[in-house]
């Protein structure tokens, strides 16, 4: 990967940015955790073109901030902690399917309620709109953690969650907020995710190798890759469009039946109804147009790009568009899940490991 200075940062910030280590490393392994859970597309093209990447080094920062928010939990664990706050970062290896798949794991505790049994954490450093959107990867990541643990370990998971530090928490929009559940009251919390079965979390893990390797194996004899799917590519779900007979949009839905019901209570309150056209619309895949490093090689995105370059100023809700490009930047966060409405799909927070049982 090449990386470029557009905007004339110090030499400072370029030494930060190239420290080793702040680079990406999945260890002596064939695929990591994050990969996996990537499309074959993305990481398939990304390797094989990975000296032609260019990346500007203000493309970095919250990978520089996130390594710091790591670098700085992993200095604090220097006695001090007793044996129930075991902290680790550690990478844990495990064989697939005859691949050899890693996973760096924050660290993981006992549960004061099972000793026997461990919770694991994964610190984010991330945007509010990204948890209130919901983050489907985020407790796929965890349970492959798990899964790696229960082989490799032998330990029993009881647990899994995320510590969300949010780089844009406002005290004030909190307090405005505050009869809204969605927004958070802290800037940094804890968020429970979903345990899985040690059954359902092996098969998941089974099915993503699977996934890669026949990719590979495909690629290799025609280099053809599968299609990203519109989650892969951050694409949210087309909207529909009502406009005022001027074009000025007069109301943007993800469903044509709320966006009729809307026109039918604004028509039925007025004495001369007004006039609406009403469009689908095509949003962008936020991703393959402003993100995917593997974009320049893509035919899926070359196919289409013509077509949606119009689509470019069509304006995304701000937060939505701020979560997806907060995720891109951030390389704790992984994919992110395309915002497909904007209903708060707000993760339950717990208080304690206390709370945190087998489900
Ligand atoms: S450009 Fe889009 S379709 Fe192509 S690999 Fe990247 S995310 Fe997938």
């Amino acid at each position: 990967m090449r990386l470029t200075n557009n905007y004339d940062l110090p030499p400072q910030f370029m030494r930060a940015i190239t420290n080793p280590v702040l680079a990406y490393s999945k260890g002596d392994a064939d695929m990591s955790v994050t990969q996996l859970l990537r499309s074959p597309r993305i990481v398939g093209l990304n390797e094989k073109h990975h000296h032609e990447i260019e990346e500007d080094i203000s493309d970095r920062i919250y990978a520089l901030l996130g390594t710091v928010l790591h670098k700085i939990i992993e200095l604090s664990d220097t006695g001090g902690l007793n044996a129930t706050e075991r902290m680790i970062e550690e990478r844990v290896f495990s064989r697939v399917n005859g691949w050899t798949i890693s996973g760096g794991i924050d660290y993981y505790t006992p549960n004061p309620t099972n000793l026997r049994s461990v919770v694991l954490t994964d610190w984010k450093f991330t945007s509010v709109q990204t948890v209130i959107n919901g983050r489907d990867e985020w407790e796929q990541q965890l349970n492959l953690y798990a899964a790696l643990l229960r082989r490799e370990k032998k330990v029993e998971v009881s647990g899994v969650e995320n510590i969300v530090i949010y780089r844009d928490w406002s005290k004030t929009r909190s307090m405005r907020n505050y009869s809204n559940e969605a927004y958070p009251r802290a800037g940094v919390e804890r968020v429970r995710q979903r345990l899985w079965s040690p059954q359902e979390a092996e098969d998941f893990l089974v099915r993503r190798v699977n996934v890669h390797q026949d990719a590979k194996v495909i690629a290799e004899l025609t280099d053809e890759y599968p299609q990203c799917s519109d989650s892969d590519r951050w694409k949210p779900a087309d909207t529909y469009v009502a406009r005022y007979v001027s074009g000025t949009v007069a109301k943007r839905e993800h469903s044509l039946d709320a966006l009729e019901k809307w026109i039918f209570n604004k028509q039925s309150k007025k004495v001369t109804p007004l006039n609406f056209s009403v469009e689908r619309e095509e949003l962008l895949p936020i991703r393959c147009a402003h993100y995917c490093t593997a974009s320049p090689w893509c035919d899926q995105w070359a196919a289409e790009r013509g077509r949606l370059a119009k689509l470019l100023p069509v304006s995304m809700d701000a937060e939505t568009a701020q979560a997806l490009e907060g995720e891109a930047a951030d390389p704790q966060a992984g994919d992110a899940e395309p915002a497909e409405d904007e209903t708060p799909k707000r993760r339950r927070r717990s208080k304690s490991n206390k709370d945190q049982t087998d489900e």
